[in-house]
């Protein structure tokens, strides 16, 4: 249910609690989610993007474009300046507003290729129960769920869980990242009907992350069609 508050009292609140843009610190409009400077800022990938060479995939279906069997990833934009900044304040000042707001960028942009995966679930990256308490959600969830309604493809949050906490891979090296992040997922419980699933996760660097998430998934018997992320932070896109 929506509350309708009269514009002189909307106006006193947006007095007494300005609205920051997430993205660059300078005041908003208090209907916008961003200031339309940092929404220009942005850096829109295309794809979807192989996810062993990091090429454009020419067809939205798996099709080997560098030899091997590849993945289809989605990725909205690359995670610098303000889409950065925007990225931190999700993740670490609790600007949760923002996670609908990207799920939606990325539905409105992306909807017919996700829905072509014909994935069976959304299975959002999990984080440590630990993190998760810590920060008060997990955002790859929320941002799975709200994807996930838009696009009417059920999230499944119990499929798998991250089992060991492990060092936050963003303070790590890349060549560290891998070993850091191996056998800390584990399967918890797979619906019999659910045999496709694509991951979804905010922010890609090294891929070590997604690439854990996927080797456990697919020794479980699952089949991963795709990824999805708000935020590419490669270097050779
Ligand atoms: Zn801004
Ligand atoms: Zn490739």
């Amino acid at each position: 249910m929506e509350i309708r508050v009269p514009g002189i009292i909307r106006a006193a609140l947006d007095f007494a609690f300005p609205q920051i843009c997430p993205g660059c610190g300078e005041y908003l409009d208090s209907k916008d989610i961003l200031c339309e400077r940092c929404v220009r800022s942005f850096s829109f990938l295309n794809g979807p993007i192989c996810f062993n060479c990091r090429g454009l995939l020419k067809a939205s279906t798996a099709t080997p474009c560098c030899g091997k069997d590849t993945l289809p990833l989605i990725l909205y934009a690359e995670y610098r300046t303000s889409m950065q900044e925007s990225i931190v304040s999700l993740k670490f000042r609790g600007v949760k507003k923002l996670i609908p707001y990207f799920a939606n960028s990325i539905a409105n942009k992306w909807g017919e290729t996700i829905k072509g995966f014909k994935a069976d679930r959304l299975v959002p990256v999990p984080l440590h129960t630990s993190r998760e308490f810590a920060r008060g959600y997990n955002q790859s969830e929320v941002l799975a769920d709200h994807i996930g309604e838009a696009l009417a493809i059920d999230v499944n949050h119990e499929i798998i869980i991250r089992s060991r906490k492990r060092r936050v891979q963003s303070k790590l090296p890349m060549s560290k990242r891998k070993a850091n992040v191996r056998g800390a997922f584990s399967i918890e419980e797979i619906p019999e009907t659910v045999k496709r699933v694509i991951i979804v996760d905010d922010v890609i660097t090294s891929g070590a992350t997604v690439t854990e998430v996927k080797r456990t998934l697919t020794s479980a018997g699952l089949t991963v069609v795709g990824i999805i992320a708000v935020a590419y932070a490669g270097s050779d896109i």
